[in-house]
This record gives C-alpha cells, sequence and structure tokens, in this order.
C-alpha cells in the first residue's frame, strides 16, 4: 500500500514539532520527529565524552536509536533505555547540532527515518526531510518565522524549567544553530525547491495547524 510522506523542514524554534504533532492527531498520522534521533546521538556523546568525530565515529556501530509510539506520542529509545526526557536541554540542543554536522551520523540514522515512511502515513520534520531523505514526499513544507519570535516562543516554554536561560541566552544559542545547519557541508539545512513556504511569524498555533491540515488534505482527495 502506498503511503501518504509529508515532509516539514525548517529552522530550530520554528515550532515544526509541536504543529507536526498535533496535524497527525487530527489526520491519524504518525510524527516522526528526526531532531529527537540527532538529540539522542548528542546525548550518547555527551555522556561518553565523544563529541569529536574521531571519536564517535568508531562507537556508532554501538549507538542504536529506536522509535517507539505510544498513543501516537513518539519516544525515543538510546540503545534500550527511552530517553525522550533527557534531550531537550540548551546542552543536547548544541550536541545535537554538533553531531548532526557528521556525514556518518547522518548516514547512520538515514535507513530507519526511511524505513518508517515506508511503512506509514507520517509527518517528518527535520532539517533534510524534503531535500534528502524524502525527495519524492507527496507535500513539503517549509516552516519558519523570525529569529526573534523563534526565540520567544522557545524562551517561553523553556521559562517554566530550573535553571533557565535568558531569552537573550535562548535567541544566540538559536542563531548559531540555524548557523551550523546552514552551512554544513552534509544535508545543509534549506527549502527544497518544490516545498511550500509557510512563515508563521506572525500567525497563531491554531492557524498554522488549520492551514497545515488543510493542504493535507487537498492532497488526499
Ligand atoms: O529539531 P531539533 O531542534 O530537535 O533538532 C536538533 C538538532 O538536530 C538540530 O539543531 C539539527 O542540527 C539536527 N537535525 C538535523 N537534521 C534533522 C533534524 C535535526 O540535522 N533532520
Amino acid at each position: 500500500m502506498k503511503t501518504i510522506n509529508i515532509a516539514i523542514d525548517g529552522p530550530s524554534g520554528a515550532g515544526k514539532s509541536s504543529i507536526a504533532r498535533t496535524v497527525a492527531e487530527e489526520l491519524g498520522f504518525i510524527h516522526v520527529d528526526t531532531g529527537a534521533m540527532y538529540r539522542a546521538v548528542g546525548l550518547y556523546a555527551i555522556r561518553h565524552d565523544c563529541l569529536e568525530p574521531a571519536q564517535l565515529i568508531p562507537q556508532l556501530e554501538d549507538i542504536t536509536i529506536e522509535l517507539k509510539f505510544i498513543g501516537g506520542a513518539q519516544r525515543v529509545m538510546l540503545c534500550g533505555e527511552d530517553v525522550s526526557d533527557h534531550i531537550r536541554t540548551p546542552e543536547v540542543s548544541m550536541a545535537a547540532s554538533r553531531v548532526s554536522a557528521i556525514p556518518e551520523v547522518r548516514e547512520h540514522l538515514l535507513d530507519l527515518q526511511k524505513r518508517i515512511a515506508a511503512e506509514n502515513n507520517i509527518l517528518m520534520d527535520g532539517r533534510d526531510i524534503g531535500s534528502v531523505i524524502l525527495p519524492h514526499a507527496d507535500l513539503k513544507i517549509f516552516l519558519t518565522a523570525s529569529d526573534e519570535e523563534r526565540a520567544s516562543r522557545r524562551y517561553l516554554e523553556l521559562r517554566e524549567k530550573p535553571g533557565c536561560p535568558s531569552y537573550e541566552e535562548v535567541l544566540a544559542d538559536i542563531r548559531q544553530r540555524d548557523d551550523n545547519d546552514m552551512h554544513r557541508a552534509t544535508a545543509p539545512l534549506r527549502q527544497a525547491e518544490d516545498a511550500v513556504l509557510v512563515d508563521t511569524t506572525n500567525m497563531g498555533f491554531h492557524e498554522v495547524v488549520a492551514h497545515i491540515t488543510a493542504m493535507i488534505r487537498e492532497i488526499m482527495d
């Protein structure tokens, strides 16, 4: 059976995951957050003190990443441990951004991403989904917003947590990750030629969800 594959790419903090999760729920699709896989590798690299490519690459065969979907929600397993609650810190974000520039790390995660897409109706979000992982996706969306807007949304999320960084730190972190993601040699962040641009700077969450859900329903008819 042919599955429906929707690619959602865009910079950090554009709301890809929360939007994709909500749209997926509405349509009965699976939401695949590929950033969580890079975060899990980043967490491994922090724990084993191997952030440098020369140290990390030889260990890749020991790094097993799996996704589980419990009640539609994605959990990410690192070597059998559910690390979903440990990968959302600023330290892991930065480690994910660093390790994701290593071609061997991307290669390591590629099969899993392609296999899930071949087997399920999915909304998959990341940086290179439309350009590299699912070049034949049924619909490609490039979701973005100004960097100040993305930082202020991320800051509001983090503000509740202990040890929260300042708004300025969050903004600097987002700009640094954008820069890493856009300028790396392998699978840099870019809008695929056939992707639809959705700029959410002046849009509310529900407005974006409704807009994207409508676009997907249109291609399903
Ligand atoms: O999307 P999220 O912010 O959770 O991703 C964490 C990091 O993983 C990003 O900053 C990016 O460097 C990397 N990433 C990637 N390719 C993807 C998804 C995420 O390089 N498809």
